[in-house]
Parts: C-alpha cells; sequence; structure tokens
C-alpha cells in the first residue's frame, strides 16, 4: 500500500485573481461538492493523514469550507490550506476553531501579481489580524513571497518585497529587515508558529516548454499525489491541467489508480532517474533534486 507524506485535494479550479506568473487553468470551472469531498477522503485513508486543498484555484472562494473542515476532523485528516488571503474577512469564521486545520499559506507574492490590486496595507492588514486572531490555537502560518528572481539575488531584487516586509516588520515588532535574513528556500521563523517564506518564482511545468534529457528524481507519487475537483488523479500538485492523467477517483479505486499502470511506469522511471511522462521531462522541479 502505498503511503504519501500528503494528498492535494483541490476543492475548486476557480481563483478570483489572475496572477502574472500563474497560467489560468485550460479546465472547467467547477466547485467540489461536500459528498465528492467526503467520497475522496474515504479514497484516500489508507493512503494519508494530510490534505492541502488546492492545486490551482483559491480554495477560500468555497462556501462550504467550515464542512470541508469538519468531515476531514472527523475522519482523522490534518489540512493543510494555501490561499492568496484575499478573502480572509469574508472566510474567518470558517476556519477559526477548527480542530483539522494545521497550517496556513499565504501567498502574498499573489498581490504584486495583480496590477488590480492596489491596497497592500489593507490587504495585509487584514491578513494579519486574522492571524492574531488564530495565533493562539497552535494553527502554522506562513507568509510566502515566492517571487525572487532567480538569476539576481543582488540586494536591489531582494528589496522588491521591501513595502510589503516593512508592514510585517512593523506590525510583529521585528528589530531586523527581513532581507538581511533570507536565504532562498528557508523559513525565518517571526512568531509562535508563524514564519516568512521566500523562494525563486515558481514555475508550474508546461507541455509547450523546451524538454531536457529527461534524467532526475522527482517525489510525485512517492510522497505525494493529487487529486483535480473533477475527480482526476494526479502525480504532484505541479500537475495543474490533469496531464498526467491517472485515472478519475469517481469512477476507480485511489489504490488502484496509484498502483496502475501510468503511475508504475512515472514511479519506476524515477526510481531509475528517468523521467518517463513528457510534462515530467518539461519539469524544472525535477532538476531540483538533482541527478
Ligand atoms: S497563483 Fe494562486 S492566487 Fe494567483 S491566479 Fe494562481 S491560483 Fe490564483
Ligand atoms: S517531475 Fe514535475 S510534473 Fe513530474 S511528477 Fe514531478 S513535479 Fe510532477
Amino acid at each position: 500500500m502505498k503511503k504519501f507524506k500528503k494528498v492535494y485535494v483541490e476543492i475548486t479550479s476557480v481563483c478570483n485573481l489572475s496572477c502574472s506568473f500563474c497560467p489560468p487553468t485550460e479546465r472547467k470551472a467547477r466547485l467540489m461538492k461536500v459528498e465528492e469531498f467526503s467520497h475522496i477522503l474515504d479514497q484516500i485513508k489508507p493512503h494519508t493523514n494530510y490534505i492541502y486543498l488546492h492545486v490551482k484555484g483559491e480554495p477560500l472562494l468555497h462556501p462550504k469550507m467550515d464542512e470541508f473542515l469538519k468531515i476531514s476532523e472527523e475522519k482523522g485528516f490534518k489540512v493543510n490550506i494555501t490561499t492568496n488571503g484575499t478573502l480572509i474577512n469574508k472566510r474567518a469564521n470558517k476556519l477559526l476553531d477548527k480542530q483539522a486545520l494545521r497550517q496556513i499559506n499565504f501567498s502574498l507574492h499573489s498581490f504584486d501579481g495583480n496590477e488590480t490590486m492596489e491596497n497592500r496595507d489593507e490587504y495585509l492588514t487584514n491578513i494579519i489580524s486574522f492571524v492574531r486572531e488564530i495565533e493562539a490555537s497552535g494553527v502554522i502560518v506562513s507568509f510566502r513571497l515566492w517571487n525572487l528572481d532567480k538569476n539576481n539575488l543582488s540586494n536591489a531584487e531582494k528589496q522588491r518585497n521591501r513595502k510589503t516586509l516593512e508592514i510585517i516588520e512593523r506590525e510583529f515588532n521585528l528589530p531586523y529587515r527581513m532581507e538581511e535574513k533570507v536565504v532562498p528556500g528557508d523559513g525565518i521563523k517571526i512568531a509562535d508558529n508563524i514564519y516568512i517564506n521566500m523562494d525563486h518564482e515558481f514555475e508550474w511545468p508546461s507541455l509547450s516548454a523546451p524538454e531536457d534529457d529527461g534524467k532526475g528524481f522527482c517525489y510525485g507519487l512517492r510522497s505525494q499525489a493529487g487529486v483535480l475537483v473533477d475527480g482526476t488523479v494526479i502525480p504532484c500538485c505541479l500537475d495543474g491541467e490533469g496531464v498526467i492523467n491517472l485515472g478519475n477517483i469517481y469512477e476507480k479505486e485511489f489504490s488502484e489508480i496509484v498502483e496502475g499502470e501510468r503511475a508504475t511506469n512515472l514511479y519506476n522511471g524515477f526510481s531509475r532517474r528517468e523521467a518517463v511522462e513528457e510534462l515530467c521531462r518539461k519539469c524544472g522541479f525535477r532538476k531540483k533534486f538533482g541527478t
């Protein structure tokens, strides 16, 4: 029986923003039904206790978030949510006092990725007020700034986030400028259970990207798997279009899907340090783990 550290469950494919670095999905706009969510959790239960409620789409757009968290608790799951944070005021009461909630990541880089967003102070203050409310509950909070330029880590580049960092430093009474502490990919603890995480800009793999020699390794289907809102099972959170369609969880058992032919070929390929799937040969994530 395959065990995963986490399974991504996409509860909606819809997003209320259009970040410059995030190609909009070509899949149908859809919200997951409560019964579908419950079915998926039963299917993946033997494989993991940790779920992440997104692949593409903004999870806080889903009006049934409180029910999802309740069901997750009943079925013994811990939940991570990654959100752009724009709807936090509207949805706060659906998140507070939910035992299943383990971590919330706020993608603060989404502010600078959208020309339509104007009031940085208001955006961040809303998020920080929510964080204050949830602080004592032990939920982990990560403020993500995944927008560093890969080729340029000069001071000028790091300054890009100055306005955002200034507000955070002010609100958390930090006695230092955060740029001084930045190590891309690493988190900085700024209070109990609260972290800042800066990293290079994230690139979604795409079939139209150039292909390399296909050597390398990836944890897709080793430590993680995903289920898109229409039930398509994917090997990782980066297959946002469901290119590596391993089967549909509404038609077939999840346990069978992750042991199926396509899944097994991908898995065995990476054991030989070889990317069998075309999308994997065009995915920068694989190179991160070296050969
Ligand atoms: S990066 Fe997140 S917030 Fe931005 S458009 Fe994509 S899904 Fe939406
Ligand atoms: S190489 Fe990329 S696309 Fe392939 S499984 Fe890994 S993360 Fe997913």
